[in-house]
């Protein structure tokens, strides 16, 4: 009989899933994916296959509020009744935080809960709503195998000084210092280099992942030695909604002098920075790529002199570097942003072939290129499966 592996990706409006399905030997194959969004406004469940046809739909008019845990057991139920002869044995989590200790992902436990509750302060927006889902299968599903991925954990491999603020001991010793997220792309993306180019994955590798939320990892031998996110996903690169770096004298400036409360500079950072509060168009990069408005345009060149910024200083960070790879939806398929970056990196030793970054290949250097540039969609999702799996086979052994 097969195993059931379910995946839960859940945040503060939404909850998504995607249900794999193991016979233990190849890889976690996707059966269905989808997710509630919406949650406290127009809540909405849309279900599809791998290919994206859609399996089922819900909406709930009536009952704009209707709880998290309402929603979450249509989820399941809608889940279980996908299972054919599999058997749901397991699910995995996206946890945004695994604070300085945890480096792999863990089986959950009753102890682990309370632990990982403990680290809510350091992701208030993020960790409640991961946690949220655990405690709701743990209800409804007491003999689950519930594991948790952290999305700090692939980071845990930075040297002291990537990892320190110049900040005060007992600061750092209370926590406040740089962990990095998108762990769990990053760790995909290497696994998929060490597949796809061994040679290449031993050396000095620059990812970026560019989607709605954005930043650069400076991976050393497989291993992150680097990244641009630091103490929350605020840090690093301009991102759809979000600021990236700051002079933390803006926020004392916005505090003292503007009289911002601390919720109004949560939002401002958060939710009406970045692309958007930039270009005042769209945080979406498809849309600023397309206008000719001349803030879009500024919007698209910050971002671009950003990412190659950081390029710079994750190559610092390495002594040198031997590969750059793009990932996410901008990273994937943008071969204007693509190129565009690789222009300003000319000097790192990059050098593009337009024709192939055209065509979103793989590789997308030229042949004689001393630095090679590659494209590899990422896929958190089958990490998070990959991982539960692993921990499944543990159990079962
Ligand atoms: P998330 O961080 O939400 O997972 P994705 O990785 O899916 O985000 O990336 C979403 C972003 O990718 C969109 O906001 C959009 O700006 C960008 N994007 C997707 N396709 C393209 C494209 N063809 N050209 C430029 N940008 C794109």
């Amino acid at each position: 009989m097969r195993d059931g592996i379910l995946v839960i990706n859940a945040g503060s409006s939404s909850i998504k899933f995607s249900l794999y399905l193991s016979n233990g030997e190849e890889k976690p194959i996707l059966s269905c994916k989808g997710q509630v969004e919406g949650i406290n406004v127009a809540p909405h469940f849309i279900a599809k296959s791998p290919h994206g046809a859609v399996l089922n739909e819900q909406r709930w008019p009536d009952q704009p509020d209707l709880s998290h845990e309402a929603l979450f057991k249509y989820m399941i139920d809608w889940i279980e009744s996908q299972l054919g002869d599999a058997k749901l044995r397991a699910a995995g989590h996206r946890v945004v935080h695994g604070g300085s200790q945890y480096s792999y992902p863990l089986r959950i436990n009753d102890d682990l809960v309370v632990e990982l509750e403990a680290l809510v302060p350091l992701a208030p927006l993020h960790q409640p709503h991961n946690l949220a889902p655990i405690r709701a299968l743990a209800r409804v599903h007491p003999d689950l195998i519930q594991v948790a991925c952290f999305d700090t954990a692939f980071h845990r491999s930075n040297p002291w000084e990537a990892q320190s603020f110049a900040l005060p001991r007992k600061l750092t010793g209370e926590g406040v210092k740089r962990y990095g997220f998108h762990g769990l792309s990053y760790e995909y993306i290497a696994r998929q280099l060490r597949q796809i180019a061994p040679a290449v994955a031993r050396g000095k590798v620059v990812v970026c992942h560019l989607g709605s939320g954005a930043s650069m990892c400076a991976i050393n031998d497989g291993k992150s030695v680097a990244s641009t996110m630091g103490f929350t996903a605020l840090d690093g690169l301009p991102m759809g909604t979000r600021t990236g770096t700051l002079d933390a004298g803006v926020v004392l400036y916005l505090l003292q002098q503007k009289g911002m409360t601390p919720k109004e500079i949560e939002d401002l950072l958060y939710k009406k920075s970045g692309l958007i509060g930039v270009s005042g168009v769209s945080n979406d990069m498809r849309v600023l790529l397309e206008s000719s408005e001349p803030h879009a345009v500024e919007a698209v060149e910050l971002f671009v002199y950003r990412v190659s910024r950081e390029l710079g200083s994750l190559a610092a960070a390495m002594g040198g570097i031997d590969a750059l790879v793009f990932t996410a939806g901008i990273g994937e398929h943008s071969s204007e942003v693509r190129a565009r970056v690789c222009r300003y990196a000319e000097w790192l030793g990059v050098e593009m072939d337009h024709e192939a970054n055209e065509r979103d290949a793989m590789m997308i250097s030229g042949i004689d290129s001393p630095v090679s540039v590659w494209v590899i969609p990422t896929d958190e999702e089958m990490m998070i499966a990959k991982h539960t799996r692993e921990v499944l086979q543990s159990v079962k052994s």
